[in-house]
């Protein structure tokens, strides 16, 4: 190669590094979606809890779609689009459309996730899509699900301390405020349960990892009321399971990206007024 053209070629990786935000220093920015919306849960304040949870933990930027309104059986316009994960790293499934029993519209939804895209999978999306037929939804979870108990405290506590996600995570136990407690039907051999939560006499998994061919998938059945899912532990929990998701889970990603600095006023400076 000629030395000019391989000096254009290396200016040309350069500007696709800086255009990208690559730097020797700092991995890539992840993309990740939160879908959230649909039946029971407060939407509007939890998907912005969710992304300024994350994103103040690790250099992850989190777009969000909140659309369905409050009904169990809404088929969101998002998923219309066959290509609807396209540039994500990961997607956040925070939906609660436990009434749609379409296979094809799951299985659309499934389809990039299948390809590889890795998964999250935080409480009401656990039970969305379970009136369907068959296990789609299920295997991908890992898990299935189909009802819950009393909003009464839940005691959590962890049985893979060894686990990537748990060893860093700085709590073991955790006693919550009124939480609902999702029961387990069936646990997948594919899945690894990290954490179970007791209420009364139920004792389930609550927190769990699942490979869906060679896709990583997290979930986590907890997340019902804002004071969950605004808690610290709960935060760290599900930012470490994104990571973990990615095959991103490392001191390099754990940090938040530094924010935006303030835009520069572009008023006139008012002088001084003289003493
Ligand atoms: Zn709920």
């Amino acid at each position: 190669m000629k030395m000019s053209s391989r000096l254009a070629w290396l200016a040309l990786g350069w500007m696709m590094a800086v255009a990208s935000g690559v730097s020797a220093a700092e991995p890539r920015v992840l993309r990740a979606l939160l879908v959230c919306g649909g039946c029971c849960h407060d939407y509007p304040v939890q998907k912005d809890v969710l992304k300024r949870g994350i994103e103040s933990r690790a250099r992850i930027t989190v777009e969000t779609v909140q659309q369905g309104g409050t009904s169990k059986e809404s088929r969101i316009p998002l998923y219309d689009n066959p290509d609807w994960a396209k540039g994500y790293d990961v997607v956040i499934h925070d939906e609660c459309f436990g009434a749609v029993a379409d296979t094809q519209w799951i299985s659309r939804i499934l389809a990039p996730h299948r390809a590889g895209l890795p998964g999250v999978n935080l409480h009401c999306a656990v039970h969305s899509y379970r009136a369907a037929p068959g296990d789609l939804w299920q295997e991908y979870l890992g898990l299935r699900s189909m009802k819950h108990g009393k909003a009464t405290p839940i005691r959590i506590r962890t049985v893979d301390p060894q686990h990537p996600i748990i060893r860093g995570l700085g709590w073991r136990d955790w006693l919550t405020g009124d939480e609902e407690l999702y029961n387990n039907v069936m646990v997948f051999p594919t899945a690894t349960v990290l954490q179970r939560g007791a209420q009364g006499e139920d004792d389930c998994a609550i927190t769990w990892v699942n490979r869906y061919g060679s896709t990583r998938v997290f979930s986590t059945s907890l997340g019902h009321f804002n004071e969950t899912v605004s808690d610290e532990r709960y935060l760290d929990l599900v930012t470490r399971g994104v990571l973990w998701a990615c095959d991103r889970l490392d001191s390099k990603h754990l940090k938040a990206i530094p924010p935006t600095p303030p835009l520069r006023s572009t008023s006139p400076v008012t002088p001084q007024a003289k003493p």
